[in-house]
């Protein structure tokens, strides 16, 4: 049987690289495969979070995925944390995870900066949560942007390590799905640093609830270099920042790099820009203002996150119950 899941964290609103690296690959992945989507709330703890915002940013990030065309009655849709089998899934993997594998996450690097040992141990122990995840629903793909393979290769290791240990085999490994033109989109202010939910500069990304002038005046401040567009893909190598407004261009339009470079050789970017910009609106605002309605009824997306989390919960219980007998540990 194939199965999927995949997740986001409620840190801050979703953008344009959560979108198009993950987001629309998932709506396309429903009607072939079972879907597990999940709101990654414990991921969140990993950051600093005011319980407020963070009730919301788990609503915001539910009704992005149903505005985007996720259908929940169809596919499982619920938060991590009212699933609890997760967490104790995490510590039961980290038993089985040496340090060594850990130590080579180039996120965590990233994201714990200068000041390594004072960064906390959750988010040091972030893959393994994420492994745990997968694992949970024994999922055997993972639609993911191309920042998470590196975490997807633990994940697999760890199942085989487990696996091993009890000479089972119990967990699939799970397989990555990066898909689309633009796997890894790029900060509109640094086109070498990858547009994330969690860079300070409201102006690297674009949210799936900014509306339309807000969106023309990121775009139209987006750093770019002095030079036309080239004529040809290879031309853009050494230009991040224009590679990068020409893959979005490509995606969010439904075309490949080499028929956007064709359509705009030699143009400006201020008459690119204003394409990029007509482009974005076109595709963010219907999903933006579907988000806004279902945001107004709190109490029908509760609804929704649990009924889904029920369903998940019931997976995670009769897995995590065959895990505990194969490790031997006791259920009185
Ligand atoms: P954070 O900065 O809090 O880690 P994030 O922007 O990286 O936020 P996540 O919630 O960690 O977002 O990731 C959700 C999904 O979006 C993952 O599948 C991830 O690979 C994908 N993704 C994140 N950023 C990008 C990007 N810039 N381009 C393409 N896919 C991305
Ligand atoms: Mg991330």
């Amino acid at each position: 049987m194939n199965r999927i899941f995949s997740g986001m964290q409620p840190t801050r609103q979703l953008h344009l690289g959560n979108y198009l690296g993950a987001l629309r690959n998932w709506v396309a992945l429903q009607n072939s495969y079972e879907c597990i989507f999940c709101v990654v709330d414990l991921h969140a703890l990993t950051l600093p979070q005011e319980p407020d915002v963070l009730r919301n940013n788990i609503r915001e990030v539910a009704a992005a995925y149903i505005a985007a065309g996720i259908d929940p009655a169809k596919n499982i849709l619920f938060n991590q944390s009212f699933v609890p089998q997760h967490a104790e899934l995490s510590w039961i993997l980290s038993c089985h995870a040496p340090i060594g594998w850990l130590n080579r996450m180039t996120q965590f690097k990233e994201k714990a900066g200068k000041q390594r040992d004072m960064a906390n141990l959750g988010l040091y122990a972030y893959p393994v949560l994420m492994a745990a995840d997968i694992l949970l629903y024994k999922a055997t793909h993972v639609p993911v942007g191309e920042d998470q393979k590196q975490h997807l290769e633990l994940s697999r290791d760890i199942a085989g390590a487990f696996n091993r240990a009890y000479n089972v085999e119990f967990f699939p490994l799970p397989d990555p799905m990066i898909m689309g033109e633009a796997t890894r989109v790029m900060s509109l202010r640094d086109g070498t640093k990858k547009m994330s939910k969690s860079d300070e500069s409201e102006y690297s990304r674009i949210n799936m609830t900014d509306d339309a002038d807000t969106i023309a005046q990121k775009i139209r401040r987006a750093k770019t270099d002095p030079e036309p567009l080239p004529d040809n893909v290879s031309d853009l190598e050494k230009r991040p920042e224009a590679d990068n407004l020409v893959t979005i261009f490509a995606a969010l339009s439904g075309e490949t790099r080499e028929q956007t470079i064709q359509r705009f050789a030699g143009a400006q970017f201020s008459a690119f820009k204003a394409a990029l910009v007509e482009a974005a609106v076109e595709h963010l605002a219907p999903i933006t203002r579907r988000m806004q309605e279902l945001l107004d009824d709190k109490a029908q997306i509760d609804a929704i996150l649990r009924q889904g989390g029920e369903r998940a919960l019931a997976i995670a219980d009769a897995n995590l119950r065959e895990v505990k007998d194969i490790i031997g540990l006791l259920r009185p």
